[in-house]
């Protein structure tokens, strides 16, 4: 069956495939999800992603409580994944303390466990950055997206819960066929893209640019925009 069949067909819920179709309804951005997380090669192009998506209440609630923890500068981390039956989608219901800096890789592994233990598949992550901060990283950080090229082969969407914003991060079929950082280690990769860029926003557009990856943004409880074109 053809990635289009597969799609038109999935759950029996139609996703349009023009170019850059207008937007995707909560229904379409989880159909999507269910299907990557078993067929990585549905992945679509770059162009086929559309220019807005909209999240359940569900979704908010998480990116909001969130954000809220958030407030005591420890970052967070909540897992996306799905179950046997290939139509659920599955939220932490809390998301898991980090670091003031990072997320552990421990941390990280304890929520896959525990959701592994649920019969729940991995599919993606949402880390928050924290709400009191100088300047608030309002974008993914440099090290989110390598570890996000890193690992792109099991984990197919990542979320930011950032201080005025939520975004969301896919890869195209192009990232598959662009070399990944995969054997340049994070602080060297770190590096060179700091060289290249005039702040983290800059930066984040460049890599997306380079490695074809697609990238979301919008203000709480809002619609999520397309901000690489
Ligand atoms: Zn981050």
């Amino acid at each position: 069956m053809s990635l289009k069949e597969n799609l038109l067909n999935f759950f029996g819920k139609k996703i349009e495939l023009n170019q850059q179709p207008k937007t995707w309804n909560y229904d379409q951005f989880k159909a999507y999800l269910l299907l990557l997380s078993h067929k990585p090669e549905a992945t679509l192009l770059y162009n086929q992603y559309p220019r807005t998506i909209q999240l359940s209440k569900n979704w908010h609630e998480l990116f909001n409580q969130t954000r809220n923890e958030s407030k005591d500068k420890y970052e967070r981390y909540a897992i996306i994944g799905y179950g046997p039956d290939f139509q659920t989608l599955y939220l932490s219901s809390k998301a898991a303390k980090g670091t003031p800096r990072d997320i552990p890789n421990e941390t990280a592994k304890n929520e896959r466990d525990k959701a592994i233990g649920n019969n729940i598949e991995f599919v993606g992550d949402i880390h928050s950055h924290w709400i009191i901060r100088k300047n608030p990283l309002q974008i993914f950080s440099i090290g989110d997206l390598h570890h996000f090229l890193v690992s792109v082969s099991r984990e197919k969407i990542i979320c930011l819960v950032a201080p005025d914003s939520n975004l969301l991060a896919f890869p195209s079929k192009e990232t598959d066929s662009i070399p990944r950082p995969i054997y340049v280690p994070q602080e060297l990769f770190i590096k060179i893209w700091k060289k290249q860029s005039l702040n983290s926003w800059d930066a984040t557009m460049k890599i997306a640019q380079r490695h074809k990856l697609v990238i979301y943004s919008g203000k709480p409880n809002k619609e999520l925009r397309r901000i690489t074109t």
